[in-house]
């Protein structure tokens, strides 16, 4: 019998424990959040292999991510000394691909076949499409590849697809022929290891009986989120179907919590729960009612919120931690506002109480609300790491969107022109591309210098390409920065070209949102008075002639000139760093360029965690902030019209709050630029439904509104005495402005700063201030940075730390 005086099972309580040791035969565990699911799933295969019940080889444990299975090997590795290799443990991409190489003869596959990531079976199925001539309007790619999918993920093949008329028919025909490509070239999409798997298993007696065998203990943890096919995979490795009887050879044990279901959109079915309770017939089901995570006011939060929802298999949750700190609510008047509040907080969290920052995380709802936080913690030097996601300015779409920007200021850039020569797809192939290059190689010159080289259609559509943009060029003369974007997201279809795509509305968000960025980089980076504010005559031409500095430009025509003289009248703006005369584009290309690639934390360096709510589960932080708590962002306007979306949305903010070990923040802002407007929104509903006791509401001390945004009228009395840090990287702080767009009277700025003081530039790195000019907003410093040589910075729009 087992005995809870091993070292291993020291700390578990007693349904834990039961858990633990169950013995063989199958069984649900059915648990809320951070009651010790995955610990207790770990701990049992421990236990199993320090008793001699299993070994390595005999365990299969399918976890949700990879970050999971990781963890869960080197868990089980420090428990004890075991051969991990043997062990499988993954997800169920994973796993598949591990019984697909073992038995790649026997599933048809190269050994070496490839995987296809969703962007290469896009364009698998593109130009699959040119070979056999599909008309791309009637059959999208996009939605093609999402049919495919589906149908992979309903275990469907081509000749299992009913079809109702000549659409449907097409649409299988194509599914057809993309099968056939694949299995030309030896390459497998997603859904293919899957389902290539389970058949694996289904149509080869003795490979399934061999694993069947084999795996005499299967654990699933999340299995809330399993799809249809995934459970059937885990059955046909169970055990087989005899005649309406299930036998099963091993042991089963799912793990699981109805309440964090949070992937219905891609075929997840909680349904599955009770289904393996039929028909595995498990007799043993467990509850775990005590969490050993969060601190009670989180907790009565997450329970207290999840309790709105009708539809649950019903669980408990008790903690004996404290009360802990209240969940705090912050209301915003803006988004940045509200990301620099989250900066400041979190800042406070590492200096004054000690937290590291990769133990604090900051959740949203959406992809798009990232940018607004990054570009926050990113001015205040604070590293931090997108999970489960790529960082704003790395994503495929904006790239493209950037590589179009890029071309406009320079249609040399081959690398931006090769990137989107046929993105959105004009019919220019890989060859074409490959002629040109060889033109543009034997000529010396760019590839947008060589299109007339090229011959016949190719050529043709080449030049279609380089005029479009060129036209575009001239179109966007004088338009301010976000005219420049809103017209090129036209111009060159991409905005279009995602209307079509599965997950295109995620991506038109993002496109929206680089408009924002362009928008909030003008006014808050101190590059400020750029066309946008700076006045034009009638003729386009700036009415201050003076434009010399990001110091002086527009406010005040004597100020004093930075570095060596600028080319006057241009109504463009300063590279602070380089001293360079940029047009606003240009400058924030620079500015893109720098925040896609430098404060990217290192690997292994100490960040804050900066993810959605789906890509948080299953993790637990110290300390975790959740923004845009506003009706229509969370709960989303897609799924709060129905019951089944509003309660999905719960049960997302249920995922996000039990994140949460010591400390929780919730904040929602009064307007926030979405999807390329501002909107004025109310809070979530879900502020409602958590308990009044656990929260604590704090207001800002001072709100402006209209803050983030002084326009150049403010500054025509202000003079210098217009405070740095009143337009330092939000201009909102803590200034009030009674009504816009009055600036607040402040005293000189204490920039901290005197010669001989060591200091870290974004760009440049450390180096070693030499001298200090001026003050308020004209005041700068001259700093010798070891690589970068002696340089004059505007200390208002530098962003210099001291090093401590
Ligand atoms: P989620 O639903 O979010 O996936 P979970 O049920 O899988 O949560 P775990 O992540 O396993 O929960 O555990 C939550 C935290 O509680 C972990 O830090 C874990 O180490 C701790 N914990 C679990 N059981 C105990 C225990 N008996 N004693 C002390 N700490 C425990
Ligand atoms: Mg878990």
């Amino acid at each position: 019998a087992p005995s809870a005086a091993s070292p291993l099972l020291a700390h578990l309580n007693d349904e834990q424990l039961a858990a633990v040791t169950l013995p063989a035969g199958h069984a649900l565990i059915l648990a809320g959040a951070g009651s010790g699911k995955t610990r207790v799933l770990t701990t049992r295969i421990a236990w199993l292999l320090q008793n001699g019940y299993a070994t390595p080889g005999g365990i299969l444990a399918v976890t949700f991510t990879n970050k999971a299975a990781k963890e869960m090997v080197a868990r089980l590795s420090a428990m004890l000394p075991v051969n991990v290799r043997g062990m499988w443990i993954g997800t169920f991409h994973g796993l598949c691909n591990r019984l697909l190489r073992a038995h790649h003869k026997a599933a048809g596959l190269p050994q070496s076949f490839q995987i296809l990531d969703t962007q290469d079976q896009l364009s698998a199925i593109k130009r699959l499409c040119k070979q056999h001539n599909v008309d791309e309007e009637r059959f999208p790619p996009k939605q093609l590849s999402y049919f495919i999918a589906s149908c992979k993920e309903e275990g469907m093949r081509p000749g299992d697809v009913p079809t109702h008329d000549s659409d449907s028919r097409k649409k299988v025909e194509i599914y057809q022929l993309y099968e056939e490509q694949c299995q030309r070239e030896g390459v497998v999409d997603f859904g293919e290891l899957m389902l290539r798997s389970y058949e694996l298993l289904r149509d080869n007696d003795p490979i399934r009986e061999h694993y069947q065998r084999r795996f005499q203990h299967i654990l699933v943890d999340e299995f809330q989120d399993t799809n249809k096919l995934q459970y059937a995979w885990l059955k046909q490795l169970a055990g087989n179907d005899v005649g309406g009887r299930y036998e099963a050879r091993g042991s089963v044990i799912a793990v699981g919590d109805d309440d964090q279901s949070i992937y219905a959109f891609r075929g997840a079915r909680v349904g599955n729960m009770t289904d393996f309770v039929r028909e595995f017939d498990v007799q043993r089901q467990i509850k775990l009612e005590q969490n050993y995570r969060s601190y009670s006011n989180i907790l009565d939060s997450a329970n207290h919120l999840i309790s709105h929802n009708s539809r649950r298999l019903g669980k408990n949750l008790r903690t004996t931690q404290g009360a802990g700190e209240p969940v705090r609510v912050y209301e915003a008047s803006s988004d940045l506002a509200e990301a620099q509040w989250m900066v400041d907080e979190i800042k406070q969290l590492v200096r004054n109480d000690g937290f590291e920052r990769k133990e604090i995380a900051v959740l949203y709802r959406s992809n798009a609300q990232s940018r607004v936080i990054e570009s926050a913690l990113f001015n205040a030097s604070v590293p931090y790491r997108v999970y489960g996601g790529l960082r704003f300015f790395e994503r495929a779409e904006i790239k493209h969107a950037l590589a179009y920007l890029r071309l406009l200021e320079n249609p040399h850039d081959d690398t931006s022109f090769t990137r989107v020569v046929n993105f959105p797809p004009r019919g220019i192939g890989a060859r074409s591309i490959e002629v040109l290059q060889d033109a543009a190689r034997a000529a010396g010159c760019s590839l947008h210098d060589a299109v007339s080289a090229v011959p016949g259609k190719a050529g043709a559509n080449l030049g279609a390409f380089v005029a479009m943009v060129d036209v575009l060029r001239e179109q966007t003369q004088g338009l301010n920065l976000r005219g420049i974007i809103e017209q090129m997201l036209e111009s060159t279809g991409l905005v279009e070209h995602f209307r079509t795509e599965k997950e295109g509305a995620d991506r038109i968000e993002n496109l929206q949102e680089l408009v924002n960025a362009a928008e909030s980089f003008v006014t808050q980076e101190g590059f400020g008075r750029d066309a946008v504010a700076l006045p034009l005559d009638e003729h386009g031409t700036p009415l201050i002639q003076s434009v010399q500095s990001p110091v002086s430009q527009g406010l005040d025509p004597n100020a004093p000139v930075l570095d060596e003289p600028l080319k006057p009248a241009v109504p463009g703006i300063v590279d602070a760093d380089t001293g360079e005369t940029l047009s606003p584009l240009a400058a924030f290309l620079t500015h893109a360029a720098l925040e896609a690639g430098d404060n990217q934390a290192q690997a292994g360096q100490d960040a804050v965690q900066l993810m959605t709510v789906h890509a948080s589960k299953g993790l637990e932080f110290d300390c975790v902030f959740i923004g845009g708590m506003e009706e229509g962002l969370f709960p989303h306007e897609n799924s709060a019209s129905d019951r089944d979306g509003l309660e999905e949305e719960r049960r997302l903010m249920y995922v996000a709050i039990t994140r949460a070990r010591k400390r929780l923040y919730l904040s929602h802002s009064q307007t926030r630029m979405l999807h390329g407007q501002t909107r004025y929104n109310i809070k979530s509903r879900f502020f409602d439904e958590l308990p009044e006791a656990a929260l604590k509401w704090i207001t800002p001390k001072q709100q402006g509104f209209g803050s983030y945004a002084p326009s150049f009228a403010t500054h025509s009395g202000a003079g210098s005495a217009y405070g740095s840090s009143a337009r330092g990287q939000f201009g909102f702080k803590s200034e009030t402005f009674a009504s816009p767009p009055v600036p607040a009277q402040k005293a000189a700025p204490s920039h901290g700063l005197r010669a001989g003081i060591a200091v870290f530039h974004t760009k440049f790195g450390e180096g070693k201030v030499l001298a200090i000019e001026g003050t308020g907003d004209d005041a700068r410093a001259q700093v010798n940075f070891p690589r970068h040589g002696t340089k004059w910075l505007a200390l208002s729009v530098a962003k210099l730390t001291v090093v401590e």
